[in-house]
C-alpha cells in the first residue's frame, strides 16, 4: 500500500475555518491522506461555532486569543505553539488560508522545517500594504514559501506569475468559499430551524428593504468606523429601508455602532451571527454593505450586489464582474451609492444578475487531487 500524505491543516479565525471545512472534509473522506487539524484558536467563539456545524474536531488546540493581544505576542506565540505541533505531527505538507497571523506563522514555522507548504486562496493582493492591515503582507510572506498555490482565479494566478512564482506551483481551484456556501445551504434546506435566528426580524422588517452590515476591519479604526456610523445613520432615515447589523465582537466596533446606531426602529444591531444564520442573512437581504472580503465573493453567488466600504480591494473580479462597487468609507459616498441601488431597479437588476466570478463549488476536490500530486513527486524523486 502506497503511504497515505500526511496533512497538517492549520486555522484559527472564523473566515479560515468556513474556507477550509470543505477542504478538511474531503481530506478526512479520502485515503490518500492522514488528515490532521490544527486550530490556533486566534478567535475562540466564532470558530468553534463553524467546527461545530462543520461537525470537525480539531487534533491540536492551541487556544491562543487573549484579551487586547498585540500583533507581535501573537506571532511569537503562534511561532512557538504552531512549531511544537509540527514537530509532534511530521506532516508531508502545511495546508494554511489565506492571510492572517495563523496562516502566516503556520507557513513560516513548516518553512523552518523544510516542509512544503500549500497556500489556499493564494496571489490576493490590494498592491496597498496598509490595506488591508497587516494581512496584504501575510498573504506576500506566505507567497514567499509556498510550494503549492491555489488561486482562486485567473487574476490571483496571475499577481502571482508577477511575482515570479512557478508557473508549475500555480493551480486555479475556484474559492472554497463558494463550496462552504453550497454546503451550509444544503444543511439548511434539510433542517430549517439552523438557520432560524433572524426570524423576529424578518417578521418585523417585513415590506421593506433589508441592507445586511458587517465591518470589521482594522484600518477602519479610527475614523473609518465614524464615517461608516453617520452614514447607517443617513440610511436608517429612510422609512422603507431596514438594516440588518451583526456587529463584530471587536470593542472598537460595538461601540461606536452603538453610540451612532442605538434607538433607530429599523436597525438590528445584534450579536455576530452564526455561519447558517449568515448565510440566511444574506439570503434575505436586498444588499450587503460590507468591509469584509468573504462576504465580497458568498453575496454573488446568492444574486445579492455588494457595497464595499474600503478604498481597495484585493477582490478586483468581483468589481469587473459588476457583482461588487468600491464604495470606500466616505460618508457621503456610502449613502450616494446606496441610494443609487436602492432607487434603480436598472442599475440594481444588473449587479445582482452578473456572474459570480469567485468559483463553483467542486475547489476543495481540485485543492484535494493538486496535493495528491506532492505524493507522487516524493515517489519519483
Ligand atoms: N460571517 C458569519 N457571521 C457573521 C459575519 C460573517 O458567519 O456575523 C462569515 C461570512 O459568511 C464569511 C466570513 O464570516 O464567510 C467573513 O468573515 P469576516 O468578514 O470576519 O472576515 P474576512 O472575510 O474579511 O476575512
Amino acid at each position: 500500500m502506497t503511504k497515505r500524505l500526511r496533512i497538517l491543516t492549520i486555522f484559527g479565525t472564523r473566515p479560515e475555518a468556513i474556507k477550509l471545512f470543505p477542504l478538511a472534509h474531503r481530506l478526512g473522506a479520502d485515503d490518500r491522506f492522514d488528515s490532521r487539524i490544527c486550530v490556533s484558536a486566534q478567535h475562540r467563539g466564532l470558530l468553534d461555532q463553524v467546527l461545530s456545524i462543520a461537525g470537525l474536531v480539531p487534533d491540536h488546540d492551541l487556544d491562543l486569543m487573549r484579551p487586547d493581544q498585540t500583533l507581535d505576542s501573537l506571532t511569537a506565540a503562534l511561532l512557538t505553539g504552531l512549531g511544537k505541533v509540527m514537530d509532534a505531527e511530521t506532516p508531508d505538507c502545511v495546508v494554511v488560508q489565506g492571510d492572517t497571523a495563523t496562516a502566516m506563522s503556520g507557513a513560516l514555522a513548516a518553512y523552518y522545517r523544510k516542509i512544503p507548504v500549500a497556500h489556499v486562496e493564494a496571489g490576493l493582493r490590494s498592491g496597498d500594504i496598509y490595506h488591508p492591515w497587516p494581512e496584504e503582507v501575510n498573504r506576500k510572506i506566505i507567497g514567499s514559501m509556498a510550494a503549492l498555490h491555489f488561486a482562486p482565479t485567473e487574476t490571483a494566478a496571475a499577481a502571482l506569475a508577477r511575482e515570479n512564482v512557478d508557473p508549475s506551483t500555480i493551480h486555479v481551484t475556484g474559492n472554497t468559499v463558494i463550496d462552504a456556501l453550497h454546503w451550509i445551504t444544503a444543511r439548511i434546506a434539510q433542517e430549517p430551524a439552523l438557520a432560524g435566528d433572524l426570524a423576529p426580524w424578518e417578521k418585523r422588517f417585513s415590506g421593506k428593504r433589508i441592507i445586511g452590515v458587517t465591518t470589521h476591519r482594522r484600518e477602519n479604526f479610527g475614523g473609518g468606523l465614524e464615517a461608516i456610523a453617520s452614514a447607517l445613520r443617513e440610511i436608517a432615515a429612510r422609512d422603507d429601508v431596514a438594516l440588518i447589523f451583526p456587529v463584530h465582537p471587536n470593542p472598537n466596533v460595538r461601540k461606536v455602532m452603538d453610540g451612532a446606531l442605538a434607538g433607530f426602529d429599523n436597525v438590528a444591531l445584534i450579536e455576530p451571527l452564526d455561519y447558517p444564520n449568515f448565510a440566511r442573512l444574506i439570503d434575505i437581504c436586498d444588499l450587503m454593505l460590507t468591509d469584509s472580503g468573504g462576504v465580497q465573493e458568498e453575496a454573488p453567488a446568492l444574486g445579492k450586489p455588494v457595497l464595499v466600504m474600503r478604498e481597495t480591494t484585493e477582490r478586483p473580479e468581483g468589481v469587473a464582474a459588476g457583482t461588487a462597487r468600491l464604495v470606500g468609507t466616505d460618508t457621503a459616498n456610502i449613502v450616494s451609492e446606496v441610494t443609487r441601488l436602492l432607487d434603480d431597479a436598472e442599475v440594481y437588476g444588473k449587479m445582482a444578475r452578473a456572474h459570480n466570478p469567485f468559483g463553483d463549488g467542486h475547489s476543495a476536490q481540485r485543492i484535494a487531487d493538486h496535493l495528491a500530486g506532492l505524493g507522487n513527486q516524493a515517489v519519483n524523486s
